[in-house]
Protein backbone atom coordinates (compact mmCIF):
# COMPACT_ATOMS: atom_id res chain seq x y z
CA UNK A 1 0.00 0.00 0.00
CA UNK A 2 0.97 3.71 -0.69
CA UNK A 3 0.27 6.17 2.00
CA UNK A 4 0.13 9.94 0.97
CA UNK A 5 2.70 10.76 3.79
CA UNK A 6 5.09 8.38 6.37
CA UNK A 7 5.46 10.29 9.79
CA UNK A 8 9.48 9.05 11.14
CA UNK A 9 8.90 9.68 15.11
CA UNK A 10 5.70 10.88 16.69
CA UNK A 11 6.91 12.91 19.82
CA UNK A 12 4.69 15.91 19.94
CA UNK A 13 5.66 17.89 16.46
CA UNK A 14 4.84 14.10 15.05
CA UNK A 15 1.87 13.48 16.53
CA UNK A 16 0.15 16.36 15.76
CA UNK A 17 1.56 15.64 12.09
CA UNK A 18 -0.52 12.61 11.56
CA UNK A 19 -3.64 14.58 13.10
CA UNK A 20 -3.22 17.46 10.87
CA UNK A 21 -2.64 15.02 7.39
CA UNK A 22 -5.54 12.94 8.71
CA UNK A 23 -7.89 15.81 9.01
CA UNK A 24 -6.65 17.27 5.65
CA UNK A 25 -7.50 14.17 4.15
CA UNK A 26 -3.96 12.29 3.52
CA UNK A 27 -3.49 8.53 4.14
CA UNK A 28 -0.67 8.75 6.89
CA UNK A 29 1.48 6.50 9.08
CA UNK A 30 3.73 7.19 11.74
CA UNK A 31 6.15 5.03 13.66
CA UNK A 32 8.06 5.58 16.79
CA UNK A 33 10.52 3.85 18.04
CA UNK A 34 9.56 4.20 22.07
CA UNK A 35 6.83 2.15 23.64
CA UNK A 36 5.30 5.16 24.95
CA UNK A 37 5.79 8.67 25.21
CA UNK A 38 8.57 10.50 26.70
CA UNK A 39 7.40 10.51 30.39
CA UNK A 40 9.42 13.77 31.42
CA UNK A 41 8.20 16.96 30.80
CA UNK A 42 10.36 19.05 28.67
CA UNK A 43 8.13 21.98 26.97
CA UNK A 44 6.12 23.77 29.00
CA UNK A 45 5.00 27.05 27.40
CA UNK A 46 2.55 27.36 24.66
CA UNK A 47 1.60 30.50 22.59
CA UNK A 48 -1.64 31.67 21.58
CA UNK A 49 -1.09 31.03 17.96
CA UNK A 50 -0.22 27.27 19.02
CA UNK A 51 -3.13 27.11 21.44
CA UNK A 52 -4.83 28.06 17.70
CA UNK A 53 -3.23 25.40 15.57
CA UNK A 54 -4.27 22.86 18.28
CA UNK A 55 -7.83 24.18 18.69
CA UNK A 56 -8.39 24.11 14.51
CA UNK A 57 -7.51 20.68 14.47
CA UNK A 58 -9.77 19.70 17.28
CA UNK A 59 -6.89 18.77 19.70
CA UNK A 60 -6.59 21.90 22.33
CA UNK A 61 -10.16 20.79 24.33
CA UNK A 62 -9.00 17.74 25.71
CA UNK A 63 -5.71 19.34 26.51
CA UNK A 64 -6.63 22.18 28.66
CA UNK A 65 -6.66 19.70 31.68
CA UNK A 66 -2.80 19.39 31.43
CA UNK A 67 -3.01 23.55 30.92
CA UNK A 68 -2.28 26.28 33.48
CA UNK A 69 -2.66 30.19 32.71
CA UNK A 70 0.37 31.68 34.16
CA UNK A 71 -0.65 35.73 35.66
CA UNK A 72 2.37 37.09 33.61
CA UNK A 73 6.19 36.73 32.79
CA UNK A 74 8.99 38.94 34.53
CA UNK A 75 12.91 39.71 35.46
CA UNK A 76 13.74 39.60 38.54
CA UNK A 77 16.66 40.75 40.64
CA UNK A 78 18.24 38.02 43.18
CA UNK A 79 15.85 39.21 46.03
CA UNK A 80 12.92 38.98 43.71
CA UNK A 81 12.53 42.91 42.90
CA UNK A 82 11.09 43.35 39.31
CA UNK A 83 13.54 44.37 36.84
CA UNK A 84 10.98 44.27 33.65
CA UNK A 85 8.19 42.33 32.59
CA UNK A 86 4.25 42.11 32.06
CA UNK A 87 0.78 41.01 33.52
CA UNK A 88 -1.71 38.94 31.78
CA UNK A 89 -4.40 40.57 33.32
CA UNK A 90 -7.33 38.06 33.79
CA UNK A 91 -8.92 36.28 30.75
CA UNK A 92 -6.65 38.52 28.40
CA UNK A 93 -7.41 37.06 24.95
CA UNK A 94 -4.90 38.04 22.23
CA UNK A 95 -6.06 38.59 18.62
CA UNK A 96 -5.58 34.76 18.42
CA UNK A 97 -8.83 34.06 20.84
CA UNK A 98 -6.32 32.34 23.05
CA UNK A 99 -4.56 33.53 26.16
CA UNK A 100 -1.00 34.98 25.90
CA UNK A 101 0.85 31.85 27.01
CA UNK A 102 -0.47 28.62 28.87
CA UNK A 103 1.80 26.21 30.72
CA UNK A 104 1.14 22.72 29.99
CA UNK A 105 2.16 19.45 31.01
CA UNK A 106 3.99 17.76 27.81
CA UNK A 107 3.67 14.19 28.10
CA UNK A 108 -0.48 15.09 28.99
CA UNK A 109 -0.40 17.07 25.83
CA UNK A 110 1.25 14.40 23.90
CA UNK A 111 -1.03 11.65 25.10
CA UNK A 112 -3.81 14.00 24.42
CA UNK A 113 -2.90 14.25 20.97
CA UNK A 114 -1.64 10.66 20.12
CA UNK A 115 -5.72 9.72 21.24
CA UNK A 116 -6.89 11.50 18.61
CA UNK A 117 -5.48 9.88 15.86
CA UNK A 118 -7.84 6.66 16.71
CA UNK A 119 -10.30 8.75 15.47
CA UNK A 120 -8.89 9.81 11.76
CA UNK A 121 -9.75 5.83 9.74
CA UNK A 122 -6.66 6.98 7.14
CA UNK A 123 -3.97 7.00 10.14
CA UNK A 124 -2.15 4.99 11.84
CA UNK A 125 0.80 4.94 14.50
CA UNK A 126 3.16 2.29 15.49
CA UNK A 127 4.96 2.66 18.65
CA UNK A 128 7.58 0.40 18.89
CA UNK A 129 8.88 0.68 15.47
CA UNK A 130 11.85 2.15 14.16
CA UNK A 131 12.43 3.20 10.97
CA UNK A 132 16.16 1.98 10.26
CA UNK A 133 16.26 3.19 6.81
CA UNK A 134 14.83 4.90 3.99
CA UNK A 135 15.23 5.60 0.50
CA UNK A 136 14.20 8.41 -2.24
CA UNK A 137 12.59 7.56 -5.33
CA UNK A 138 11.32 9.25 -8.50
CA UNK A 139 7.60 9.53 -7.07
CA UNK A 140 7.50 7.46 -3.56
CA UNK A 141 9.97 6.74 -0.40
CA UNK A 142 10.25 3.52 1.08
CA UNK A 143 10.96 3.41 4.82
CA UNK A 144 12.56 -0.22 6.30
CA UNK A 145 10.93 -0.26 9.53
CA UNK A 146 11.62 -2.72 12.54
CA UNK A 147 8.84 -3.88 14.98
CA UNK A 148 11.14 -3.75 18.23
CA UNK A 149 8.65 -5.90 20.23
CA UNK A 150 8.02 -8.75 17.37
CA UNK A 151 12.02 -8.69 15.96
CA UNK A 152 9.91 -8.49 12.17
CA UNK A 153 10.72 -6.22 9.59
CA UNK A 154 8.41 -4.28 7.00
CA UNK A 155 9.03 -2.07 4.04
CA UNK A 156 6.64 1.06 3.68
CA UNK A 157 5.96 2.90 1.03
CA UNK A 158 4.58 6.77 1.18
CA UNK A 159 4.60 9.28 -1.85
CA UNK A 160 6.37 12.36 1.10
CA UNK A 161 8.00 11.34 4.59
CA UNK A 162 8.28 13.87 7.13
CA UNK A 163 10.80 14.02 9.51
CA UNK A 164 10.16 14.57 13.22
CA UNK A 165 12.19 12.50 14.58
CA UNK A 166 14.19 14.86 16.86
CA UNK A 167 17.56 16.87 17.06
CA UNK A 168 19.60 13.91 16.23
CA UNK A 169 17.39 13.04 13.70
CA UNK A 170 19.10 10.22 11.45
CA UNK A 171 16.86 11.12 8.60
CA UNK A 172 18.11 14.81 8.70
CA UNK A 173 21.60 12.81 8.50
CA UNK A 174 20.59 10.64 6.03
CA UNK A 175 19.86 13.60 3.68
CA UNK A 176 23.29 15.01 4.44
CA UNK A 177 21.29 18.06 5.46
CA UNK A 178 23.47 20.76 7.30
CA UNK A 179 22.91 21.30 10.60
CA UNK A 180 23.73 25.06 11.54
CA UNK A 181 24.81 25.86 15.02
CA UNK A 182 24.25 29.69 15.77
CA UNK A 183 26.60 29.90 19.01
CA UNK A 184 24.55 29.32 22.01
CA UNK A 185 25.01 25.68 23.83
CA UNK A 186 24.94 26.32 27.27
CA UNK A 187 24.08 23.49 30.34
CA UNK A 188 21.18 23.91 32.63
CA UNK A 189 19.37 21.81 35.32
CA UNK A 190 15.74 21.35 35.25
CA UNK A 191 14.01 20.43 37.85
CA UNK A 192 10.20 19.61 38.32
CA UNK A 193 8.73 19.08 41.36
CA UNK A 194 4.98 18.03 42.55
CA UNK A 195 4.12 20.70 44.83
CA UNK A 196 2.54 18.92 47.80
CA UNK A 197 2.44 21.73 50.66
CA UNK A 198 1.62 25.28 49.99
CA UNK A 199 2.93 27.14 46.99
CA UNK A 200 3.55 30.51 47.96
CA UNK A 201 5.51 31.40 44.97
CA UNK A 202 4.18 33.49 42.42
CA UNK A 203 2.14 32.18 39.67
CA UNK A 204 3.82 33.89 36.95
CA UNK A 205 7.38 32.61 34.53
CA UNK A 206 10.47 34.20 36.43
CA UNK A 207 13.75 34.70 35.01
CA UNK A 208 15.79 35.53 38.76
CA UNK A 209 18.87 37.27 37.57
CA UNK A 210 21.14 36.43 40.21
CA UNK A 211 24.78 36.69 39.26
CA UNK A 212 25.37 34.37 41.82
CA UNK A 213 23.27 31.52 39.67
CA UNK A 214 20.84 32.78 36.82
CA UNK A 215 17.23 30.76 37.33
CA UNK A 216 14.62 30.26 35.55
CA UNK A 217 11.20 29.07 37.73
CA UNK A 218 7.54 28.41 36.84
CA UNK A 219 4.16 27.29 37.56
CA UNK A 220 3.02 24.71 35.93
CA UNK A 221 -0.55 22.27 35.59
CA UNK A 222 -1.23 19.88 37.57
CA UNK A 223 0.01 21.52 40.86
CA UNK A 224 3.82 21.12 39.31
CA UNK A 225 6.64 23.84 39.51
CA UNK A 226 9.83 24.17 37.33
CA UNK A 227 12.84 25.77 37.92
CA UNK A 228 16.43 25.52 35.82
CA UNK A 229 19.51 26.67 37.35
CA UNK A 230 22.01 27.72 34.89
CA UNK A 231 25.59 25.31 35.34
CA UNK A 232 28.52 27.42 36.46
CA UNK A 233 32.05 26.59 34.40
CA UNK A 234 33.43 23.41 36.19
CA UNK A 235 30.01 22.11 37.15
CA UNK A 236 29.09 18.71 35.97
CA UNK A 237 25.83 17.00 34.93
CA UNK A 238 26.63 13.65 37.64
CA UNK A 239 27.54 16.64 40.66
CA UNK A 240 24.27 18.95 39.82
CA UNK A 241 22.25 15.83 39.52
CA UNK A 242 22.79 14.16 42.66
CA UNK A 243 19.09 14.32 45.43
CA UNK A 244 21.21 16.24 47.97
CA UNK A 245 23.01 19.18 45.32
CA UNK A 246 19.20 19.61 43.83
CA UNK A 247 17.63 19.88 47.04
CA UNK A 248 19.95 22.81 48.23
CA UNK A 249 19.01 24.44 44.96
CA UNK A 250 15.40 23.91 45.92
CA UNK A 251 14.90 24.78 49.39
CA UNK A 252 15.93 28.25 48.48
CA UNK A 253 12.67 28.86 47.20
CA UNK A 254 10.45 25.87 48.70
CA UNK A 255 10.65 23.79 51.63
CA UNK A 256 11.52 19.98 51.09
CA UNK A 257 8.46 18.92 52.78
CA UNK A 258 6.18 20.88 50.12
CA UNK A 259 7.39 19.32 47.56
CA UNK A 260 8.15 15.63 45.37
CA UNK A 261 10.80 15.60 42.95
CA UNK A 262 9.65 14.58 39.95
CA UNK A 263 13.18 14.91 37.97
CA UNK A 264 16.38 16.71 37.39
CA UNK A 265 18.61 16.51 34.60
CA UNK A 266 21.09 18.90 32.77
CA UNK A 267 20.37 19.71 29.36
CA UNK A 268 22.47 21.71 26.98
CA UNK A 269 20.06 24.28 25.58
CA UNK A 270 21.35 24.73 21.77
CA UNK A 271 20.44 27.11 18.82
CA UNK A 272 20.54 24.96 15.65
CA UNK A 273 19.18 25.32 12.46
CA UNK A 274 18.90 22.96 9.27
CA UNK A 275 20.23 24.37 6.19
CA UNK A 276 16.80 23.59 4.41
CA UNK A 277 13.60 22.09 6.06
CA UNK A 278 13.15 19.84 2.58
CA UNK A 279 14.89 17.51 0.82
CA UNK A 280 12.94 16.13 -2.47
CA UNK A 281 10.50 14.23 -1.08
CA UNK A 282 11.41 14.31 2.95
CA UNK A 283 10.48 17.27 5.08
CA UNK A 284 12.15 17.84 8.53
CA UNK A 285 10.04 19.45 11.16
CA UNK A 286 10.14 20.31 14.61
CA UNK A 287 13.35 19.86 16.68
CA UNK A 288 14.74 17.63 13.55
CA UNK A 289 14.65 20.94 11.93
CA UNK A 290 15.71 23.23 14.41
CA UNK A 291 16.80 23.38 18.56
CA UNK A 292 15.64 26.35 20.39
CA UNK A 293 16.96 27.44 24.24
CA UNK A 294 13.64 27.27 26.12
CA UNK A 295 13.56 30.85 27.78
CA UNK A 296 10.67 31.96 25.16
CA UNK A 297 9.39 28.65 25.11
CA UNK A 298 9.68 28.37 21.35
CA UNK A 299 11.21 25.21 20.67
CA UNK A 300 8.15 22.66 20.32
CA UNK A 301 6.07 26.02 19.56
CA UNK A 302 7.77 26.38 16.46
CA UNK A 303 7.39 22.73 15.53
CA UNK A 304 4.01 22.92 15.92
CA UNK A 305 4.15 25.90 13.54
CA UNK A 306 5.92 23.75 10.96
CA UNK A 307 3.61 20.94 10.48
CA UNK A 308 0.34 23.43 10.73
CA UNK A 309 2.43 25.08 7.53
CA UNK A 310 3.62 22.16 5.67
CA UNK A 311 0.05 19.15 6.17
CA UNK A 312 -2.59 21.60 3.94
CA UNK A 313 0.64 22.02 1.28
CA UNK A 314 0.97 18.58 1.05
CA UNK A 315 -2.75 17.70 1.06
CA UNK A 316 -3.10 20.49 -1.72
CA UNK A 317 -0.63 18.69 -4.25
CA UNK A 318 -1.94 15.87 -3.53
CA UNK A 319 -5.66 16.70 -4.78
CA UNK A 320 -4.01 18.14 -7.82
CA UNK A 321 -4.67 21.84 -6.47
CA UNK A 322 -1.36 22.84 -6.80
CA UNK A 323 2.44 21.96 -8.18
CA UNK A 324 5.08 20.90 -6.06
CA UNK A 325 6.72 24.16 -6.38
CA UNK A 326 4.15 24.91 -3.35
CA UNK A 327 5.93 22.14 -1.40
CA UNK A 328 9.49 24.50 -1.58
CA UNK A 329 7.60 27.57 0.49
CA UNK A 330 8.04 25.30 3.34
CA UNK A 331 11.43 26.12 3.90
CA UNK A 332 11.18 29.62 2.65
CA UNK A 333 8.26 30.41 4.98
CA UNK A 334 9.51 28.11 8.26
CA UNK A 335 13.29 28.79 7.92
CA UNK A 336 13.35 32.38 8.49
CA UNK A 337 11.03 32.94 10.89
CA UNK A 338 12.56 29.71 12.84
CA UNK A 339 15.98 31.53 12.73
CA UNK A 340 13.99 34.85 14.49
CA UNK A 341 12.66 32.74 16.91
CA UNK A 342 16.22 31.14 17.68
CA UNK A 343 17.90 34.32 17.69
CA UNK A 344 15.31 35.95 19.81
CA UNK A 345 15.29 33.09 22.44
CA UNK A 346 19.07 33.61 22.55
CA UNK A 347 18.93 37.48 22.94
CA UNK A 348 16.54 36.72 25.49
CA UNK A 349 19.27 34.37 27.41
CA UNK A 350 21.86 36.92 27.14
CA UNK A 351 19.59 39.78 28.89
CA UNK A 352 19.30 36.99 31.84
CA UNK A 353 23.45 36.97 32.24
CA UNK A 354 23.40 40.79 31.71
CA UNK A 355 20.89 41.70 34.26
CA UNK A 356 22.81 39.39 36.66
CA UNK A 357 26.05 41.41 35.97
CA UNK A 358 24.00 44.85 35.96
CA UNK A 359 22.65 43.79 39.71
CA UNK A 360 26.64 42.84 40.78
CA UNK A 361 28.01 46.37 39.30
CA UNK A 362 28.04 45.88 36.07
CA UNK A 363 26.46 48.03 33.20
CA UNK A 364 22.78 48.34 32.44
CA UNK A 365 21.62 46.28 29.24
CA UNK A 366 21.37 48.32 26.72
CA UNK A 367 17.78 49.12 25.37
CA UNK A 368 18.09 46.91 22.22
CA UNK A 369 18.82 43.89 24.73
CA UNK A 370 16.15 44.97 27.16
CA UNK A 371 13.75 44.47 24.02
CA UNK A 372 13.98 41.23 24.06
CA UNK A 373 12.87 40.97 27.68
CA UNK A 374 8.93 39.75 28.27
CA UNK A 375 6.60 42.43 26.92
CA UNK A 376 9.44 44.14 25.46
CA UNK A 377 9.12 45.88 21.78
CA UNK A 378 11.02 42.49 19.79
CA UNK A 379 8.65 40.91 18.54
CA UNK A 380 8.82 37.62 15.94
CA UNK A 381 8.12 39.06 12.60
CA UNK A 382 5.64 37.97 10.47
CA UNK A 383 5.61 36.06 7.30
CA UNK A 384 7.35 38.01 4.66
CA UNK A 385 8.04 35.41 2.05
CA UNK A 386 6.72 32.36 0.22
CA UNK A 387 3.01 31.89 -0.51
CA UNK A 388 1.64 35.56 -0.15
CA UNK A 389 0.24 37.51 -2.41
CA UNK A 390 1.89 40.70 -2.27
CA UNK A 391 3.12 43.03 -0.04
CA UNK A 392 1.35 45.65 -0.70
CA UNK A 393 -0.33 45.65 3.04
CA UNK A 394 1.18 44.54 6.44
CA UNK A 395 -1.88 42.76 7.05
CA UNK A 396 -0.33 40.10 4.73
CA UNK A 397 1.47 37.48 6.37
CA UNK A 398 0.10 38.20 9.66
CA UNK A 399 -2.89 35.21 10.97
CA UNK A 400 -6.48 36.75 11.06
CA UNK A 401 -7.45 37.78 13.25
CA UNK A 402 -10.13 35.64 15.30
CA UNK A 403 -14.02 37.12 15.50
CA UNK A 404 -18.00 36.30 15.57
CA UNK A 405 -18.61 35.30 12.11
CA UNK A 406 -21.39 33.71 9.61
CA UNK A 407 -20.88 31.54 6.81
CA UNK A 408 -24.18 30.28 5.26
CA UNK A 409 -26.14 31.63 8.41
CA UNK A 410 -24.37 29.75 10.86
CA UNK A 411 -23.11 31.78 13.43
CA UNK A 412 -19.93 31.21 15.32
CA UNK A 413 -16.09 32.13 15.81
CA UNK A 414 -14.14 32.53 12.24
CA UNK A 415 -12.11 29.46 13.47
CA UNK A 416 -15.20 27.42 14.21
CA UNK A 417 -16.42 27.71 10.66
CA UNK A 418 -13.99 28.09 8.59
CA UNK A 419 -11.85 24.80 9.93
CA UNK A 420 -9.16 23.94 7.81
CA UNK A 421 -9.92 26.10 4.63
CA UNK A 422 -9.32 28.93 2.89
CA UNK A 423 -11.60 31.65 3.87
CA UNK A 424 -12.59 34.59 1.94
CA UNK A 425 -13.36 37.42 4.70
CA UNK A 426 -15.45 40.53 4.39
CA UNK A 427 -17.84 42.78 6.47
CA UNK A 428 -20.34 41.58 3.57
CA UNK A 429 -20.94 38.31 2.25
CA UNK A 430 -18.14 38.25 -0.23
CA UNK A 431 -20.46 36.02 -2.37
CA UNK A 432 -22.77 38.81 -3.26
CA UNK A 433 -20.17 40.89 -5.04
CA UNK A 434 -17.94 37.91 -7.14
CA UNK A 435 -19.25 37.19 -10.69
CA UNK A 436 -19.49 32.92 -11.26
CA UNK A 437 -15.85 32.70 -12.63
CA UNK A 438 -14.26 34.58 -9.60
CA UNK A 439 -16.58 32.71 -7.32
CA UNK A 440 -16.03 28.93 -8.62
CA UNK A 441 -12.24 29.64 -8.79
CA UNK A 442 -12.48 29.97 -4.85
CA UNK A 443 -14.97 27.39 -4.49
CA UNK A 444 -12.46 24.80 -6.23
CA UNK A 445 -10.32 25.74 -3.24
CA UNK A 446 -13.13 24.54 -1.25
CA UNK A 447 -12.88 28.48 0.41
CA UNK A 448 -15.91 28.88 2.94
CA UNK A 449 -17.33 32.89 2.44
CA UNK A 450 -16.93 34.79 5.72
CA UNK A 451 -18.92 37.45 6.94
CA UNK A 452 -18.14 39.42 9.78
CA UNK A 453 -21.32 41.26 10.70
CA UNK A 454 -20.12 43.35 13.73
CA UNK A 455 -16.15 43.42 13.14
CA UNK A 456 -14.70 44.49 16.79
CA UNK A 457 -10.86 44.92 17.82
CA UNK A 458 -8.08 43.84 15.28
CA UNK A 459 -10.62 42.30 12.97
CA UNK A 460 -12.41 46.12 13.23
CA UNK A 461 -8.87 47.85 12.27
CA UNK A 462 -8.06 44.79 9.50
CA UNK A 463 -11.60 45.75 7.71
CA UNK A 464 -11.30 49.18 8.04
CA UNK A 465 -8.07 48.70 5.78
CA UNK A 466 -9.57 46.27 3.35
CA UNK A 467 -13.21 45.33 2.13
CA UNK A 468 -11.78 41.87 1.63
CA UNK A 469 -9.24 39.40 2.93
CA UNK A 470 -8.45 35.90 2.16
CA UNK A 471 -6.51 33.69 4.49
CA UNK A 472 -4.98 30.11 4.03
CA UNK A 473 -5.78 27.35 5.71
CA UNK A 474 -3.23 28.14 8.63
CA UNK A 475 -5.28 31.06 9.02
CA UNK A 476 -2.12 33.45 7.35
CA UNK A 477 -3.51 36.46 4.96
CA UNK A 478 -2.62 35.56 1.95
CA UNK A 479 -4.29 38.40 0.09
CA UNK A 480 -6.15 41.87 0.22
CA UNK A 481 -8.62 43.46 -1.93
CA UNK A 482 -9.93 46.68 -1.91
CA UNK A 483 -13.62 46.12 -2.99
CA UNK A 484 -14.71 42.37 -3.40
CA UNK A 485 -14.64 42.12 -7.41
CA UNK A 486 -10.71 42.98 -7.11
CA UNK A 487 -10.31 39.77 -5.78
C1 LIG B 1 14.14 21.92 29.44
C2 LIG B 1 13.38 22.20 28.19
C3 LIG B 1 12.37 23.15 28.20
C4 LIG B 1 11.65 23.42 27.05
N1 LIG B 1 10.64 24.34 27.10
C5 LIG B 1 9.92 24.58 25.99
C6 LIG B 1 8.78 25.45 26.05
O1 LIG B 1 8.45 26.00 27.08
N2 LIG B 1 8.06 25.65 24.91
C7 LIG B 1 8.39 25.03 23.74
O2 LIG B 1 7.70 25.28 22.73
N3 LIG B 1 9.43 24.17 23.67
C8 LIG B 1 10.20 23.92 24.75
N4 LIG B 1 11.21 23.01 24.71
C9 LIG B 1 11.50 22.30 23.44
C10 LIG B 1 10.60 21.08 23.24
O3 LIG B 1 10.63 20.23 24.33
C11 LIG B 1 11.03 20.34 21.98
O4 LIG B 1 11.10 21.28 20.94
C12 LIG B 1 10.04 19.24 21.61
O5 LIG B 1 9.92 18.27 22.62
C13 LIG B 1 10.47 18.56 20.32
O6 LIG B 1 9.47 17.71 19.87
P1 LIG B 1 9.68 16.81 18.58
O7 LIG B 1 8.44 16.01 18.45
O8 LIG B 1 10.11 17.66 17.45
O9 LIG B 1 10.93 15.88 18.94
P2 LIG B 1 11.05 14.79 20.09
O10 LIG B 1 10.19 15.10 21.25
O11 LIG B 1 12.51 14.63 20.34
O12 LIG B 1 10.47 13.46 19.44
C14 LIG B 1 11.18 12.72 18.49
C15 LIG B 1 10.57 11.33 18.45
O13 LIG B 1 11.15 10.61 17.36
C16 LIG B 1 11.31 9.26 17.75
N5 LIG B 1 12.33 8.70 16.86
C17 LIG B 1 13.61 9.11 16.68
N6 LIG B 1 14.22 8.36 15.74
C18 LIG B 1 13.30 7.45 15.32
C19 LIG B 1 13.32 6.41 14.34
N7 LIG B 1 14.42 6.15 13.62
N8 LIG B 1 12.21 5.68 14.16
C20 LIG B 1 11.09 5.93 14.86
N9 LIG B 1 11.02 6.90 15.80
C21 LIG B 1 12.11 7.66 16.02
C22 LIG B 1 11.70 9.34 19.22
O14 LIG B 1 11.39 8.14 19.91
C23 LIG B 1 10.83 10.51 19.71
O15 LIG B 1 9.60 10.09 20.24
C24 LIG B 1 11.96 22.73 25.86
C25 LIG B 1 12.97 21.75 25.84
C26 LIG B 1 13.67 21.49 27.00
C27 LIG B 1 14.74 20.43 26.97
Amino acid sequence: MLHDVAIVGAGPTGAVAANLCGLHGLSAVAFDSAPDVYDLPRAVGMWDDVQRILANSGLLETTLPVMYEPVGAEFVDAAGKRLIGLDYPGGLITPNGYPVMRMFHQPGMERSVRAHIADLPDVNLHLSHEVIEFEQHHDYVSLRVHDLASGSSQTVQAKWLIACDGAASPVRKACGIDWQSLGYDREWLVVDVTVTGEDRLPPCVRQVCDPERPTTMMPLPLNMRRWEFQLRDGETAEEMERPERVWKLVEKWMPRQDAELVRAAVYCFHSTIAETFRSDRVFLAGDAAHQTPPFMGQGLCSGLRDVDNLAWKIAHVERGLAGDGLLDTYTAERRPLTLKAIEHSMKTGQLIDAFAEMTRGGPEPPPELQAYAYGGDAQLPDLSSGLLAGRDSNWIGRLVPQSAAVVEGRHGTLDELVGLHWAVVSGKDPREALDDDARSRWEKLDAMFVTIPEPSGAMLALLLEHEVVVARPDRVIFGEGKDVPAL
